[in-house]
């Protein structure tokens, strides 16, 4: 069986119908009532998919009718799922050389306090995106947060999936220590953030190609107008002072004038570019870790964070980003309240050129006080990696 045939066949015998698999690639149906009305089927019906369909067959494929129909059929089931897993979370050797390895970290001290086994939960969103402007580009979004810690998943989180499959269901013992769901605030406020920075990066190339079509048209709008305006000025300076012409030399120039910025408006609207996002699934997961407790030092300060490591993905999760919610990258540390932040939170002002922590002063700079342009959060929606709930 193809995939969708084997998806389609799964799904209609969850709905209650006979399913037998017929040659070529196709599906002999039964189907209750219910089920006749809502995917628009006879009670009895035979579906094709692949190239050659089976006699009497219809034709299932991609084809956003059949989609629709399926999705229909899920209706908000898979939305949100919820998993427990307990694969073998054994003690963690070499976590110095790991430490070394992972943690960019240029401007800190840390020190490694303790590191044990835990149970975390981690939230994982699926958003779909569409990018439209003279052009449309469209795709799927990913990202997971751990609920204990803060961190964000980037780079664990396409080995942690690829496990999923194939990982037994369990449950979690009475006594695991399991973090908090965490308030719907503070989710939206990570899934905000996340969102944003993600779909910047995915649609980065797309926007700089709009750019480009955009300014060589603005400067063939230009080139074609000035040619225009300076036949003009050109035939005024020969006609001699008084003569009747002049006036409508000078008033074809305002009317190309008017036309040139009207093109502009026009070429402006063409090129806006309109990015939504619409959320698609939560996965829910649960599951043991090896828990660093790491003391950071940055000049007199120092606090304490927690880091996990995943034994499913093998991999240490980076420190959370209390800026930005970045993924993967360096962190460096502010001097006044000792945020973690991705370098584009201590970034220099664009005014006076001073770095300064976007967390302890959100939305501008506190020398000259030039707003920021980039995205900024508010000292409360801080999820400190110690703190957690
Ligand atoms: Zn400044
Ligand atoms: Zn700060």
């Amino acid at each position: 069986m193809n995939r969708l045939q084997a998806f389609a066949a799964d799904l209609l015998q969850r709905e209650g119908a006979l399913v037998e698999p017929i040659e070529p690639e196709g599906l002999e149906v039964l189907a209750p009532p219910a089920l006749q009305r809502a995917i628009e089927i006879p009670e009895l019906c035979r579906l094709g998919f692949g190239s050659t369909l089976p006699p009497a067959a219809r034709r299932v494929g991609i084809e956003a009718d059949w989609l629709a129909r399926f999705a229909r059929m899920i209706g908000e089931r898979g939305k949100w799922t919820r998993r427990v897993l307990r694969p073998s979370n054994p003690p963690l050797a070499g976590v110095e050389r790991l430490l070394e390895h992972e943690l960019a970290l240029p401007n800190a001290i840390y020190r490694l306090r303790g590191i044990g086994a835990a149970w975390t939960r981690y939230l994982i969103f699926d958003f779909r995106f569409t990018a439209l402007s003279d052009e449309k580009r469209e795709g799927l979004l990913r990202f997971g947060v751990n609920l204990a810690t803060g961190s964000m998943l980037d780079g664990a989180l396409e080995r942690l999936l690829q496990r999923l499959d194939t990982e037994e269901e369990a449950s979690a013992p009475d006594d695991a220590d399991l973090p908090p769901v965490w308030d719907r605030a503070r989710i939206l406020g990570v899934v905000d953030r996340a969102l944003r920075w993600r779909l910047q990066r995915q649609i980065a190339p797309f926007a700089a190609s709009l750019q480009r079509r955009s300014a060589r048209d603005q400067a063939r709008l230009y080139d074609y107008h000035n040619r225009l305006l300076q036949d003009a000025a050109r035939r005024l300076a020969a006609l001699p002072e008084g003569d009747g012409r002049r006036e409508r030399e000078r008033q074809r120039s305002v009317a190309i004038e008017r036309e040139y910025r009207a093109r502009l408006d026009d070429l402006a609207r063409k090129y806006a570019l309109k990015i939504t996002a619409e959320w698609a699934q939560t996965l829910e997961l649960v599951m043991p870790v090896q828990r660093l407790d790491m003391l950071i030092r940055r000049r007199k300060g120092e606090r304490l964070v927690q880091l996990d490591w995943n034994p499913l993905a093998r991999r240490l999760e980076a420190l959370p980003c209390a800026f930005g919610h970045a993924g993967d990258g360096t962190r460096l540390v502010c001097d006044d309240a000792l945020h973690v932040v991705s370098p584009a939170g201590l970034a220099g002002c664009g005014g006076c050129g001073r770095p300064y922590c976007r967390v302890c002063h959100p939305g501008r700079c506190p020398k000259c006080g030039r707003p920021d342009a980039a995205p900024t959060m508010s000292a409360d929606q801080d999820c400190h990696p110690a703190n957690p709930g």
